[in-house]
């Protein structure tokens, strides 16, 4: 379903931030992308989503398909209408609205009134907590509700295929274990999922394939039992020794 080959990735020009990236998600899948701070994780999902552009990055060579559809050349909304929807590091959920305006404004990509409310069941079933709080302004949920709104917030427009950048940043070991379920619920209910995260233990928990970046390159890619037999993986990632 999705991808990605040779992707070179630039911002201006003094920085190469991807050199050549070759990975695939399928239908049915989970991939977790792993790799340390500025390995090019978040460059690799802007990319997808189409958000490059806004960051000042360009695609210098490769490709991202969808279902075959190249998408290197399109805007993030046309994106999100194929049904790749992203969630972007730091929880951007729009404080100032409460939860059900945050909701409401996911829901504006969804392709049909049926499908907006499918959608919206199958948020209220996954994150009860926001029901309960869909009159609170955002900004006023706890971190693990707000990265909650923004993963609901994706939902709402009915994603076939999720990305999620880092949904584990700054929270407590129980609520990124709740987190790491609820990723796993989705992927069941039949929404692929690229999870990039720094907390391996979680992401190879949930994942069913991931790769490892390094300095903008694929260093290790197979499934998630394969990379937690491997020794660098365990070393670099789990702590191991
Ligand atoms: P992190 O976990 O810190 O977000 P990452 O693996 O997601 O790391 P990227 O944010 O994709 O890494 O960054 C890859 C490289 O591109 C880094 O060298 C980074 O400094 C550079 N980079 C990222 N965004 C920009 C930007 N807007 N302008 C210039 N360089 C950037």
């Amino acid at each position: 379903m999705l991808s990605v080959r040779d992707l070179q990735v630039r911002y201006g020009r003094s920085v190469a931030a991807l050199h050549g990236v070759d990975l695939d998600v399928s239908p049915d899948g989970v991939l977790a992308v792993l790799g340390s701070n500025g390995a090019g994780k978040s460059t690799l999902l802007r990319t997808v989503s189409g958000t490059l552009r806004m960051h000042r990055g360009s695609v210098s060579a490769g490709e991202v398909r969808y279902d075959g559809k190249p998408l290197t050349k399109l805007d993030p909304a046309r994106i999100v209408g194929l049904g790749v929807v992203g969630v972007p590091e730091g929880r951007q959920v729009f404080a100032r609205m409460t939860v059900e305006e945050n909701l409401r404004a996911g829901g504006i990509g969804a392709r049909s009134p049926e499908q907006r409310a499918a959608a919206r069941k199958r948020v209220d079933e996954l994150f009860p907590v926001l029901s309960e709080r869909a009159k609170q302004r955002a900004g006023l949920l706890s971190g693990g509700e707000q990265q909650m709104l923004a993963i609901g917030r994706a939902l709402m427009s009915g994603p076939r295929l999720l990305l999620l950048d880092e949904p584990s940043l700054g929270l407590a070991p129980k609520i990124v274990e709740r987190i790491g379920d609820i990723i796993r619920e989705i992927h069941e209910q039949g929404t692929a999922v690229v999870l990039v995260e720094q907390n391996a233990v979680m992401a190879l928990r949930v994942a069913d394939h991931a790769i490892v970046l390094e300095v903008g390159r694929v260093a290790l890619a197979g499934t998630t039992a394969e990379l937690v037999a491997s020794e660098e993986v365990q070393r670099l990632y789990l702590g191991g020794h």
